[in-house]
C-alpha cells in the first residue's frame, strides 16, 4: 500500500509539475511578447522623433521660417529620453543591444554631422543649405537610420515569433504530459482500487463470513490463506483458531463419550450389583432365617447350609472377578511366568465343564504333543473356563461345543465354537467392555459382564490376542492366540 500510494503521489506530482511548467512557459512567452511590443512602440517613437527632426530641419531650410525650429528643438529635447528608453528595453538581448548601439551612434552622427551644421550653414548661406547635394545628404542619413530601424524591428519580430513558437511547443508538450499523467493516475487509482478490493476487502469479507459461520457452530470452515501483510496473518490466525476450536470440540466430544460410557458402566454396575448380588444374598438371608426360626432336621439343615455356602461363594467369586479385572487394568495383578501346556489345560477344563450340562456335548480336538506357552496357568485356566462357560450359557437349546487347541505359526491357538444365540452385530463392538451384557441381562442368563473383559486383559498381559466371529442365531466362535514358549 505504501509503494502504491508513493507511486500514485509520484504520478500526480509529475502531472502538476508538467502543468506548472506549461503555465510558466506561457507566462514567459506572454512577457516576451509584451517586451517585443514595448520595443516596437519605443522604436516607432524614436523613429518618429528622428523623422520630426528631419522634417523640422527640412522645413526650416526650405522655408527659412524659424517657426520650424520650435518642433526641432522639442524633438531634440525628447530624443535622449527616447534613446534611453529604447536602450533599456533592448538591454537583455546582446544582438539587439549592438544594433541599437549602432543606430544611436548613427543618430548622433546625423545630428552632429548634418542637422546642426546645416542650420548653422543656412544662417550664413541659405542657398548652399538648400542645394540638392545638401538635401540628398540629409535623406541619405535618414534613410540609413530607417534601415537600422527596419533591421531592429525585423530582429524583434523574429525574437517574438521564436518565443511564441517555443511557448506553443512547450504548452503542447505540457498538455500532452498532463493528459498522459491524468490517464496514468486515473488508471493507477483504478488499479489501486481493484488491488484494495481483491487483496484487502475480499479477504476481510471472507473472514467476516467465516467468523459468522464459526459463531453459528460450523467449526470446519477454513479460509484460503495468503494476502499481503496483516491480511495474510489474519487468515492464518483465523484458520489456526478454527483448528484449535475444532480440536477442542473433538476433545470435548471424546471426553463426553468417555463420561457417558463411564456413566453407563456405573449404571450397569449398579444393575449387576442389584441383580447378581441380590439373588445370592436373598438365598443366604432366606435360608439363614429358616435355620434360625424353624426347627429343621439335620439333613435339611445341612442342605440349607450347603445352599448358603454355594451362594456365599458365588458372591465372593463375583467380587474376586471384579477386583481381578480392576487390578489387571491398572497393571496391579501379578501374573506367574511358568511353562504352561495349553493342551493339558484344555483337557482339564473340558473335563470340568462336561459334567455341567446334559443338553450340551463338548468335543475337544487337541494335538498330542504339548502346546507350550509361558504364563500364569491359573489365570489362563480362568480364561478358557470363561469361554467354555459362555459357550454353554449362551446355547440354551444345547448343541455341540467344539474346542480346539492347535499350533499356528509362532502361536498356540485355542478355539471355542458353539451353536447358540450368537451376538447381534450392534453389540459385537462392546462385549469386551466391563459389565456389558447385551441382551443377556434381560433374558435372565446369569452373569456379571466381567468374563470377557477379564479374558482380554489376561490374554493381552501374556502378549496374546483374543477375538471372535459370531452369526446371530447360529452361534459364535471365540479364539485366543498366545505366543509359543521358547
Ligand atoms: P457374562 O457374565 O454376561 O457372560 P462376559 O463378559 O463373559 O459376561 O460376556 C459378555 C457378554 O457377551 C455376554 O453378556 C453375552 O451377551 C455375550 N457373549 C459372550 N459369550 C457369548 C457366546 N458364546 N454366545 C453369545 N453371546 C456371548
Amino acid at each position: 500500500m505504501m509503494v502504491a500510494s508513493a507511486l500514485l503521489a509520484l504520478v500526480i506530482g509529475a502531472v502538476l509539475v508538467g502543468l506548472l511548467l506549461a503555465i510558466a512557459t506561457l507566462r514567459d512567452a506572454t512577457e516576451a511578447e509584451g517586451r517585443s511590443k514595448d520595443v516596437s512602440i519605443a522604436a516607432v517613437n524614436l523613429e518618429k522623433t528622428v523623422l520630426d527632426i528631419e522634417t523640422a530641419v527640412r522645413g526650416y531650410v526650405v522655408n527659412g521660417d524659424s517657426f520650424f525650429l520650435i518642433p526641432y528643438r522639442r524633438s531634440r529635447a525628447e530624443l535622449p529620453q527616447r534613446i534611453t528608453t529604447f536602450q533599456e528595453l533592448t538591454q537583455h538581448n546582446p544582438a539587439q543591444r549592438a544594433r541599437v548601439k549602432a543606430l544611436v551612434s548613427r543618430i548622433h552622427t546625423y545630428l552632429s554631422v548634418y542637422t546642426e551644421p546645416i542650420i548653422d550653414i543656412f544662417k550664413d548661406d541659405p542657398r548652399s543649405a538648400r542645394s540638392s547635394i545638401a538635401q540628398r545628404e540629409g535623406r541619405r542619413y535618414v534613410e540609413g537610420i530607417r534601415e537600422h530601424f527596419r533591421q531592429i524591428s525585423a530582429a524583434e519580430d523574429e525574437i517574438s515569433a521564436r518565443s511564441a513558437q517555443t511557448a506553443s511547443e512547450r504548452a503542447d508538450l505540457a498538455i500532452g504530459l498532463g493528459a498522459l499523467g491524468l490517464i496514468l493516475s486515473g488508471g493507477f487509482v483504478l488499479l489501486f482500487g481493484v488491488y484494495l478490493s481483491r487483496s484487502i476487502a475480499r479477504p476481510v469479507r471472507d473472514v467476516a463470513t467465516g467468523a459468522s459461520r464459526l459463531a453459528g457452530g460450523d467449526l470446519k470452515v477454513r479460509l484460503v490463506e495468503g494476502g499481503p501483510g496483516e491480511i495474510g496473518n489474519l487468515t492464518r490466525s483465523f484458520n489456526s483458531m478454527a483448528e484449535r476450536l475444532q480440536h477442542g470440540r473433538t476433545e470435548l466430544e471424546e471426553q463426553n463419550q468417555l463420561l457417558r460410557a463411564s456413566e453407563r458402566a456405573k449404571s450397569e454396575l449398579v444393575s449387576i450389583v442389584s441383580h447378581e448380588v441380590r439373588t445370592p444374598l436373598a438365598s443366604v438371608l432366606g435360608f439363614t432365617s429358616l435355620l434360625l426360626n424353624r426347627d429343621t432336621d439335620p439333613e435339611t439343615s445341612r442342605r440349607y447350609l450347603e445352599i448358603i455356602d454355594a451362594q456365599g461363594r458365588r458372591l465372593s467369586a463375583l467380587l474376586d472377578d471384579f477386583l481381578d479385572v480392576q487390578r489387571l487394568e491398572e497393571g496391579r495383578l501379578e501374573l506367574n511366568s511358568e511353562r504352561v501346556d495349553m493342551a493339558l489345560l484344555l483337557r482339564e477344563q473340558v473335563e470340568l465343564f462336561e459334567a455341567q450340562s446334559d443338553l450340551h456335548a463338548l468335543e475337544l480336538r487337541v494335538t498330542e504333543s504339548p502346546l507350550a506357552v509361558r504364563g500364569d496357568s491359573n489365570r489362563l485356566a480362568q480364561v478358557v473356563g470363561n469361554l467354555l462357560s459362555n459357550a454353554i450359557k449362551y446355547s440354551p437349546e444345547g448343541g455341540v461345543v467344539h474346542v480346539r487347541g492347535e499350533r499356528s505359526n509362532a502361536s498356540v491357538r485355542v478355539v471355542v465354537e458353539d451353536e447358540g444365540l450368537g451376538i447381534p452385530d450392534a453389540q459385537q463392538e462392546r462385549i469386551f467392555t466391563k459389565f456389558y451384557r447385551g441382551d443377556a441381562a434381560t433374558s435372565g442368563i446369569a452373569g456379571s459382564g466381567l468374563g470377557l473383559a477379564f479374558a482380554r486383559a489376561v490374554v493381552e498381559a501374556h502378549g496374546g490376542r483374543i477375538g471372535f466371529t459370531s452369526a446371530p442365531g447360529r452361534g459364535s466362535i471365540f479364539y485366543l492366540e498366545l505366543p509359543t514358549a521358547a
